[in-house]
């Protein structure tokens, strides 16, 4: 019996019998999977794969073009979708996506791509609704993927292809040049509202001053202008409103592609840079943080603290320490999130407290410089790192300026404190093992997931941006949980993530992950409150 008669003859029946349809079905010419379907109408949805023709298609054996490729089929199907049936959450980011996967046809040239969809099956109470599903599956789901996938603009698709080209070659031109970031002139970096990631209309476009400007040649054969940050310390100062946070967001950002129209195609930043903020409240387990605190009360140990609850100069510490561990080449910072008492320490204060735990990063943030790590700091109210930074620039009215010259001759009769100590770099703790939950780590929203009783809390990783994202780190985690238990211990931080392993690593979302970076990865280990190392 074909799918539709099927379903139809499913109408009004127990929820729970859409399960008989479960494995592989022809429709035309696609080939449609269903391999999870949901138990009842409120579970999360059911998983459907469909194999379609991809000959249309060029150049599926190259990496930026597939991942380009994906991200444009992809949109196009979750614009033109109905309710029920989802490709996943597209912010302004393009990232590698396991929604649309390309396979070779063993024995030929041709190629297909499988799509991964999520299908709520529709339901009155807990009844089936078989006419309504019939038309779902046989007819909307047919014409909405040959609407979206082959019937394409294939001017369109190239442009994508081409940006996400010119984008890498600045990316990996960046350490060839001794840059951490580049922001091209033209850039268009503040958003429309706080919610939104949308542009800001009528916005100053940004625009470099002379002494940083840099240019690349693209591989589309434009070339392009705009500000250089070099490694070292940047200064971001400037008055309040005037545009700091703003950059530094982008940068924040800048460490994947974005999409056409966005206003940040061209700020393009190491992908190993790290936000750093103070986060109180998190939990820390054995980290090495003596660089920045040592001496505590009552004799803490803080060559491997651990706390329930963190504050915010230990956190700010530790998530500093934390990013160098997962191999950070630079630290982003804004005065916004940071805990005062971890930046800086004034003259009077110095005077008046004598015991003082904390060596700000004031002391340690040239030493930083000399081992290879870059810092973008935001400072709009204080002078203190005047005579350290290498560069700094200006924003007043939301144009920069190179102040680098000012600042220095001001900066120059400043005592500068050395720290007593030299830095400490993070030896690699190993996590010992995780009490495995009964169910497998889930993500919930971007920045929860939820393993056995604990959710650990992502709201701080502001560089983490997709909830496809948090499911992979929450396969990973799941992975890490299964190793440990094997009795393997050296599993942390994986290293060199595939989309193909993270499928493996959670089947049942093997097609709704997006990559996520190492640095995020790593970041939710860290958060795990049960977390015990040695
Ligand atoms: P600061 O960190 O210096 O206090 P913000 O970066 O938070 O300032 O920016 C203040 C406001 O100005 C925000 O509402 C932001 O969206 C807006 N803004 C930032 N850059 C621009 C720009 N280039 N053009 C127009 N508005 C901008
Ligand atoms: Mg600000």
């Amino acid at each position: 019996m074909s799918l539709a008669k099927q379903l139809h003859a499913l109408d009004g029946q127990s929820y729970a019998k859409y399960r008989n349809l479960k494995g592989k079905h022809q429709l035309g010419e696609l080939t449609v999977h269903l391999d999870h379907i949901q138990a009842d109408p409120y579970a999360p949805p059911s998983t459907v794969r469909v194999f379609a023709t991809a000959d249309h298609l060029e150049n599926l054996a190259d990496h930026l073009t597939t991942v380009a490729t994906t991200d444009y089929l992809a949109r196009r199907i979750r614009q033109r979708a109905p309710r029920e049936i989802s490709i996943g959450t597209f912010g302004p980011e393009v990232l590698e996506r396991s929604c649309i996967q390309f396979h070779r046809v063993p024995g030929s040239s041709r190629w297909v791509m499988e799509i991964h969809l999520l299908v709520s099956l529709p339901a009155a109470g807990r009844r089936i609704k078989g006419h309504q599903a019939a038309r779902l599956i046989t007819q909307v789901l047919p014409d909405l993927l040959r609407d979206a996938t082959k019937e394409i603009d294939h001017q369109e698709l190239d442009e994508t292809i081409t940006l996400l080209k010119d984008q890498q070659a600045i990316r990996d031109e960046l350490p060839r040049r001794g840059l951490v970031a580049f922001i091209a002139n033209g850039s268009v970096l503040p958003r429309a509202a706080g919610n939104s990631s949308a542009p800001l209309q009528y916005a100053e476009p940004f625009e470099s001053p002379d002494s940083v400007s840099v240019s690349f040649d693209l591989p589309s054969g434009r070339t392009l202008t705009g500000m250089g940050i070099a490694h070292g310390i940047t200064l971001i100062v400037g008055g309040g409103y005037h545009g700091k946070s703003t950059v530094l967001n982008a940068l924040e950002h800048g460490v994947y592609p974005h999409r056409a129209g966005d206003g940040r195609e061209f700020v393009i930043t190491d992908p190993d840079a790290v936000a750093i903020r103070a986060e109180d409240g998190r939990s820390v387990a054995g980290v090495d943080i003596s660089s920045f605190i040592s001496d505590l009360p009552q004799g803490t140990d803080t060559t491997r603290f651990s706390t329930t609850n963190a504050s915010g100069s230990t956190s700010q510490a530790t998530n500093v320490v934390e990013a160098l561990e997962a191999g950070a080449s630079a630290v982003l910072i804004d005065e916004d999130t940071s805990a005062t008492n971890f930046m800086v320490r004034d003259e009077l204060m110095r005077q008046l407290v004598k015991t003082e735990p904390i060596t700000p990063f004031t002391a340690r943030i040239k030493e930083l410089a000399d081992q290879g790590i870059s810092t973008v700091l935001v400072a709009g109210g204080t002078g203190a790192f005047f005579s350290v930074a290498d560069r700094v620039l200006g924003l007043e009215n939301y144009r920069v300026s190179d102040l680098t010259a000012e600042a220095h001759r001001l900066g120059a009769q400043q005592r500068h404190h050395c720290a007593a100590q030299p830095l400490r770099l993070p030896k690699d703790r190993v996590p010992q093992q995780i009490k495995s939950p009964r169910k497998p780590p889930r993500a919930r929203g971007v920045h929860t997931i939820q393993i056995g009783h604990e959710d650990i809390d992502l709201s701080a990783l502001s560089q983490l941006v997709s909830v496809e994202q948090t499911r992979a780190i929450a396969g990973i985690l799941e992975q890490i949980i299964v190793t440990q238990q094997q009795g393997d211990n050296h599993n942390r931080g994986e290293t060199n993530l595939t989309l193909r392993s993270l499928s493996e690593l959670a089947p049942r979302w093997k097609g709704h992950l997006a990559m996520p970076r190492r640095h995020e990865v790593m970041a939710a280990v860290n958060r795990l409150r049960s977390l015990r190392v040695s």
